[in-house]
């Protein structure tokens, strides 16, 4: 594993972080969920993703996390990241949602019980709330810092120009921003429209999610959608059969042709590319499987693209 630091902070993650927020539910196997870490963690993926309502149902992934926790990996806390956020749907009534002093602390309290642990390494406000002046989310992440229950504040899907106004509203309050969790992949570049650059400028790093387009960027749909695969699970909203298109498949297929020539699998190639940014601190992944695992970290075998080789993702993609 190679670590980055993360902007200006003294702070480096793994190039490959692991989220949680499919497969470690209840209703998921608890054996496999062990597996994916322990193997994860063996590999260097020393950073772990959370958010308060990851499982299905709501919570349960951290509640996993917390079983594995005290059983096998209490003795390395110290040499590993733990994230996790609140800002969306989570429990019912006006305060088990949005932005509000009242909601992130609570969350971040059963969040931290849910896990046993005594602090998050970053808490992330999960979603911009236009209900709730930006101030107040800022200043109740900066609680959260200052009163120990994590070391960084990080923040999830704000545009540039609300990303710039918690900079300086954090900046202010002594807690700068540590990081941002985005969407980043071939086919989702809403980053390179600003975002990129306010990071860059700013000294604050990036970790970006779904690399894979949740697994479309790997060859697994190349030929219809495989049983098991998560956009064949019925609760699927985010990746469902009737948004794999033909034409975005035969993208997908042109990519996995570049891949092979690149001697790397769709996946290993997927992760490489958003790495390619330089406002990447690191790609969270998710998996199903321990082998998905291995194969996205081979991926930092070759991580340099030439020049043409860019140019023919950006065509395939017509960017
Ligand atoms: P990915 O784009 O990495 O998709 C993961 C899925 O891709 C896996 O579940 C698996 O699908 C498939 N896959 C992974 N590796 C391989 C491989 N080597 N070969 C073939 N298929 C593979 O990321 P996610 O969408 O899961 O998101 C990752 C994390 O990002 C989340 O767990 C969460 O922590 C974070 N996140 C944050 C959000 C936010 O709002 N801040 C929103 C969404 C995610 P299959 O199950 O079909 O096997």
């Amino acid at each position: 594993m190679s670590y980055n630091r993360c902007g200006n902070s003294g702070l480096k993650l793994p190039s490959l972080s692991l989220g949680l927020w499919q497969n470690f539910g209840a209703v998921d196997s608890p054996k496999n969920a062990q597996n994916m870490l322990h193997r994860a963690f063996d590999l260097g993926i020393n950073h772990f993703d959370l958010a308060n309502n990851y499982g299905p149902p709501f919570g349960s992934a951290e509640s996993t996390f917390g079983q594995v926790m005290a059983k096998s990996f209490k003795p390395y806390r110290d040499e590993m990241l733990v994230s996790s956020k609140a800002g969306y749907d989570m429990w019912a009534g006006p305060y088990g949602i949005g932005g509000s002093r009242k909601y992130l602390i609570a969350s971040c309290d059963q969040s931290l019980k849910r896990t046993g642990l005594d602090y998050f390494d970053v808490f992330y406000s999960h979603c911009y709330d236009p209900e709730t002046p930006l101030e107040e989310t800022m200043q109740a992440l900066d609680y959260i810092v200052r009163s120990g229950r994590a070391l960084y504040a990080g923040i999830s899907s704000y545009s540039p120009v609300h990303t710039k106004q918690a900079i300086r509203i954090l900046q202010d309050l002594g807690t700068p921003l540590l990081i941002h969790q985005p969407s980043y992949n071939m086919f989702d570049r809403w980053i390179e429209d600003g975002l990129s650059d306010v990071l860059l400028e700013e000294g604050v790093g990036s970790i970006v999610f779904s690399p894979l387009a949740q697994g479309f960027l790997t060859n697994k749909y190349l030929k219809g959608v495989p049983q098991g695969s998560r956009a064949s699970r019925s609760e699927q909203i985010y990746l469902t059969e009737d948004n794999i298109s033909q034409e975005k498949v035969a993208k997908v297929m042109q990519l996995n042709e570049l891949a092979i020539q690149r001697g790397q699998s769709l996946a290993q190639m997927a992760v490489a590319w958003v790495l390619n940014n330089q406002a990447v601190t690191s790609a969270i992944i998710g998996a199903s499987k321990v082998s998905q695992i291995e194969d996205c970290v081979a991926a930092l075998d070759n991580l340099e693209f030439t020049q043409q080789e860019l140019i023919n993702i950006d065509n395939i993609l017509g960017k």
